[in-house]
């Protein structure tokens, strides 16, 4: 059996209790070497064989699979923050029910999540957006042409960017394009959750100048929009005045609000 397992955003302690399991007890490990923190190699049993895909084709990392089919393993393809996201899955999956080769996927915290942890942020903000964009420059990875970064800047809801970080001018110009005043709010979180993480905060127009200051364009997500700001409305669902399935509106004097 093959488990892709989400690792998380990089902290070994923010693997989910299933995916740590499945470390423990894996015969084989496959990593995502070049963004899965090492320290959760850790929890692989003696004898684990371990492999790093950051030097491997897919066509190598399914041969693995096979060899360990083949022993009767247990495999872990262990992918950083949650495998649903940029995280190349789906070839390997549809190679595997190809060969009629039996596979689950566990989920991760992705590190849109841990970033916004570390921001103390919330994406969905009442009065400022109820939605967040996923999305990225496109790269060597071409993005189909409704997706062009401006015309998703131009909702002017949050949005997290992946992958993009040494590609900041253009992400910049894309914003700005897109129709997003300068000083729209951003921040580049820089290996949230990792022990060397750090957190740069500005705005749209100086995404530039805060990539510098950070001195690092890889493993840093960009975030941009106006839940990066002081200001927004209280939520419904937590006023008094509100009623639902789960809780009656609270009278005044209960409450004094
Ligand atoms: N599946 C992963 C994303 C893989 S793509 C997830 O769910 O998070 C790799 C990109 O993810 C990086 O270029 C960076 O933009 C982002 N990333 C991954 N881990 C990160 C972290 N700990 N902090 C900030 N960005 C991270």
């Amino acid at each position: 059996m093959i488990y892709f397992v989400g690792a998380g955003p990089g902290a070994p302690d923010l693997i989910t209790v299933r995916g740590k399991s499945l470390l423990e007890r894996c015969d084989m490990l496959i990593y995502a070497g070049s963004l899965v923190n090492p320290a959760l190699l850790d929890f692989a049993k003696p004898g684990c064989r371990i492999f790093d895909s950051a030097s491997m084709t897919l066509e190598e990392v399914i041969a693995r699979f096979i060899e360990g089919e083949e022993n009767r393993w247990l495999t872990v393809r262990l992918h950083t923050g949650d495998p649903s996201i940029y995280g190349a899955v789906r070839e390997q999956m549809d190679q595997l029910q190809a060969r009629d080769i039996q596979f689950k996927v566990v989920p991760g915290v992705s590190s849109f999540c841990a970033a916004a942890a570390a921001l103390r942020a919330e994406y969905t903000l009442p009065g400022i957006s109820q939605t967040l964009i996923i999305s990225r420059v496109a790269g060597r990875t071409p993005s189909p042409p409704n997706e062009d970064l401006a015309l998703l800047a131009s909702h002017g809801a949050s949005m997290a960017v992946f992958l993009s970080a040494a590609l900041i001018g253009e992400v910049r110009e894309k914003l700005l394009a897109g129709g997003l005043a300068p000083e729209t709010p951003a921040a580049i979180v820089y290996k949230a959750s990792w022990p060397d993480e750090k957190i740069v905060r500005g705005t749209v127009d100086s995404l530039p100048a805060m990539q510098k200051e950070l001195g690092e364009d890889k493993t840093a997500l960009i975030l941009v929009g106006g839940f990066l700001k002081s200001s927004y409305q209280r939520s419904r669902l937590y006023h008094p005045d509100f009623e639902h399935g789960f809780r009656r509106r609270k009278p005044e004097r209960e409450t004094g609000d």
